[in-house]
């Protein structure tokens, strides 16, 4: 018996000596272009410090665990529901999580929630070096306070409420053309701007898609039927300053629920590095048999625009997809026309694409 004990004692004692829990990522999987790494990323988010529910670090934790490369903590500086259990600086939700992210190879560049009425709505500010200087009075102002710190700033989740809804009004058009305002949310949560992504297009700001999240990310991995609304960035490296550079120049399209949005420019070489097509593995007398892979995390839904190939196709994420081309010449090459009505180049417009199957090699 007191052997028996003995061993009970050891076996506890071997448990609670390590960790309980490893820290596991889930990559997720979109390629990167040429010359540019895709980096995922979720810029707008809450703490405790304003009116989210968790503390700081969990962000750091979450965004790791969910595969993420870059995250924004963007507590509002105007609106701190808790502020009389927690006051603090405003600068501290970042300090607190900052080593953490750094131990997590997790790109965090220090950002803040401008929370002013409607209009003009709510704006955030990321690559900020201090936050106290935005806490002023004047809109225009504190806008005026974020680029002079060299800060980008985009508007969020532009049809939430308020006059402004759908409209840009003259204070939009004041920080615009002194090139203050540099992106705008295509999507916010499980919401998609239409009038928002027409006027990326337009003016030449940069997409982007945010989770927004307040409460705790309860999803253990990104898979891409749960997935958080992510700005993809392709950035020429893996570092704070070639995030800022790629966001600057508007390198983006927008992870959002079954879609990828963005400007055709970006999701024409991503379409080329998802999808590609085996060398066929069969050709009868009246058809090529070959497989389609889909590299990505995102089901691919593809409509036929031309004579070749079947009328619809979806290609699961990450998965290898049978396809049969009925044709007269199975030797020859062939190019097969399709939309891909999922990668959105403007509203409601899908991206052209080829997928070619290569000939017969002629001994
Ligand atoms: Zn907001
Ligand atoms: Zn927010």
């Amino acid at each position: 018996m007191p052997r028996t004990l003995a061993l009970i004692a050891l076996l506890c004692g071997l448990l609670f000596s390590v960790p309980l829990q490893a820290q596991v990522r889930q990559e997720i999987a979109f390629p990167d272009l040429p010359g540019y790494s895709t980096l995922k990323c979720d810029f707008h988010m809450h703490s405790v410090f304003s009116d989210g529910s968790v503390w700081p670090t969990v962000r750091v934790d979450e965004a790791w665990r969910l595969g993420l490369d870059a995250i924004s903590l963007t507590d509002h500086i105007e609106y701190q529901p808790h502020e009389d259990d927690i006051r603090a600086d405003l600068n501290r939700p970042f300090d607190l999580a900052a080593a953490r992210a750094e131990q997590h190879d997790l790109l965090f560049p220090r950002g803040a929630e401008i929370t002013r009425d409607t209009p003009p709505g709510h704006f955030n500010a990321i690559f900020l070096d201090d936050i106290r200087p935005l806490d002023t009075a004047d809109f225009v102002e504190v806008i005026k306070r974020a680029n002079a710190q060299n800060a980008f700033v985009f508007w969020n989740h532009q049809e939430w409420k308020g006059p402004e809804r759908g409209r840009w009004m003259e204070v939009h058009t004041q920080i615009y053309e002194n090139e203050w305002l540099h992106g705008m949310e295509v999507c916010n949560g499980a919401t998609y701007y239409p009038t928002a992504h027409r006027w990326c297009l337009e003016k030449g700001l940069t997409m982007l898609g945010n989770s927004d999240i307040h409460g705790p990310d309860l999803v253990n991995r990104t898979v891409s039927e749960e997935h958080r609304t992510l700005t993809l960035v392709f950035a020429r490296q893996r570092s704070l300053e070639a995030l800022q550079e790629a966001l600057f120049a508007g390198r983006t399209a927008v992870w959002f629920e079954n879609q990828v949005i963005g400007r055709r420019e970006w999701l024409e070489p991503m379409f080329a590095r998802c999808v590609t097509v085996d060398q066929p593995h069969l050709r009868t007398v009246r058809a090529v048999w070959t497989k389609l892979r889909n590299h990505c995390d995102l089901e691919i839904r593809l409509q036929r625009t031309g004579e070749l190939g079947p009328a619809e196709i979806i290609l699961p994420a990450r998965s290898v997809t049978l396809l049969k081309v009925g044709t007269g010449s199975p030797e020859a090459a062939q190019k097969l026309s399709y939309l891909a009505t999922n990668f959105v180049i403007e509203p409601e417009t899908g991206l052209p694409v080829t997928l070619e199957i290569q000939a017969a090699e002629t001994p």
